[in-house]
């Protein structure tokens, strides 16, 4: 697809066309990855972060938050959950916490796979070449780094490098493919300041980037973030702001889809609390053949508030199965079994 289709489905607004991208989306979904939706359980492992994100509420400088760390012991009693209800893959994400140390993660993701079947994929945000490596070692499988936004100068705003760190998070996503890593990578939806140029580049980056997992979802406003007070973020004269809203993100959900048939993608959190009725499954007709239920136990899980409202805060990990399970049958899909590997994966890409 070149930018100006991307660019042109993104900015239309004929319900009858955009009919036509869903149906498109879904095809394509059915074709290379099946009818089959995989469930990924989350275990959100600390919300301590030393970085400066502009638009997260986990942010260093945020002293509202309470702070947590997960345990070995409790990071293992969630996982030991995940293989009762039946997941193939534990993701293990945080804040950018230098508290999880090479060792310990080594160790928790050397526990899991030698006493479980399950995948693992690690989103610990932006960490050392030697700790993706030894991590990597270890038998975790796949890591999430969202590139956030294509456009540089958005994303040097929104997201202040570390000192001695990379520039942007590209690098490390090809360091990730050449150490094996199955490869997810995605993008938040109406950041302000986003244009959809900026947005229609980004798309066709995953298609560049040959990722294994994407995932986006909405941008949604933090009060006690530089992106959350208003009127400091807007697009140049002359430029078009991308809404944060629903429609947008099950566009780019299809078009990710389009541009890269092959991977894993989420129908996400962040969209189901734009729409708590309907958002989860609207994504896996449009393209989405993913959800990943949240298994972070509900004291731990209310203190990682990366934006607020997050859907589905309260549920317990049964509740949240039984819930998901009827909204994916009534879709007429089954859940996955097995680890639901990308078939888009090659090992050690270089
Ligand atoms: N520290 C890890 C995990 C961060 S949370 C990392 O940086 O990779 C995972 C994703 O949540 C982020 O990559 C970002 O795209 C998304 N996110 C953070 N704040 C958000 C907000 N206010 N609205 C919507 N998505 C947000």
């Amino acid at each position: 697809m070149t930018h100006d289709e991307i660019l042109s489905w993104l900015r239309e607004s004929n319900e009858a066309r955009l009919a036509t991208l869903w149906q498109l989306a879904d095809q394509a979904r059915q074709v290379h990855v099946g009818g089959e939706v995989h469930l990924r359980g989350l275990i959100e492992i600390s919300n301590h972060c030393i970085r400066l994100c502009g638009y997260c509420g986990l942010r260093a400088p945020n002293r509202k938050v309470t702070r947590y760390r997960m345990t070995r012991e409790e990071t293992a009693a969630c996982v030991r959950q995940a293989v009762a209800l039946g997941y193939g893959t534990v993701v293990l994400q945080s804040g950018e916490d230098p508290g999880l140390t090479r060792a310990w993660v080594a160790d928790l993701v050397h526990w899991i796979k030698s006493e479980t079947p399950l995948a693992v994929t690690l989103s610990l945000g932006e960490r050392d070449q030697a700790e993706l490596a030894a991590w990597r070692e270890a038998g975790a499988d796949r890591y999430l780094l969202r590139f956030e936004t294509s456009n540089e100068r958005l994303y040097t705003r929104i997201h202040p490098a570390r000192p001695g760190g990379p520039a942007n998070r590209l690098e490390l996503l090809k360091c990730l493919a050449v150490l094996g890593y199955e490869v997810g990578s995605g993008v938040m939806i109406g950041i302000p300041g986003q244009t959809y140029d900026d947005l229609a580049r980004d798309i066709a980056l995953f298609a560049e980037l040959d990722l294994d997992m994407i995932g986006c979802g909405p941008y949604l406003v933090h009060p006690d973030t530089p992106l959350g007070s208003p009127g400091n973020w807007r697009v140049l004269p002359g430029e078009e702001q991308v809404p944060a809203n629903e429609r947008m993100t099950y566009k780019v959900i299809a078009l990710a889809r389009l541009v890269c048939p092959r991977a894993n993608i989420p129908s996400t959190t962040a969209l189901a609390t734009l729409n708590r009725e309907a958002g989860r499954e609207l994504g896996l007709v449009r393209g989405a053949n993913v959800v990943m239920p949240n298994l972070t136990p509900p004291g731990y899980r209310q203190l990682y508030e990366i934006y607020p409202g997050k859907a589905c805060l309260h549920e317990t990990a049964e509740a949240c199965q039984d819930c998901l399970q009827g909204r994916i049958a009534s879709l007429g899909r089954k859940i996955g079994s097995g680890r639901g590997d990308s078939p888009n994966y090659r090992p050690r890409r270089t």
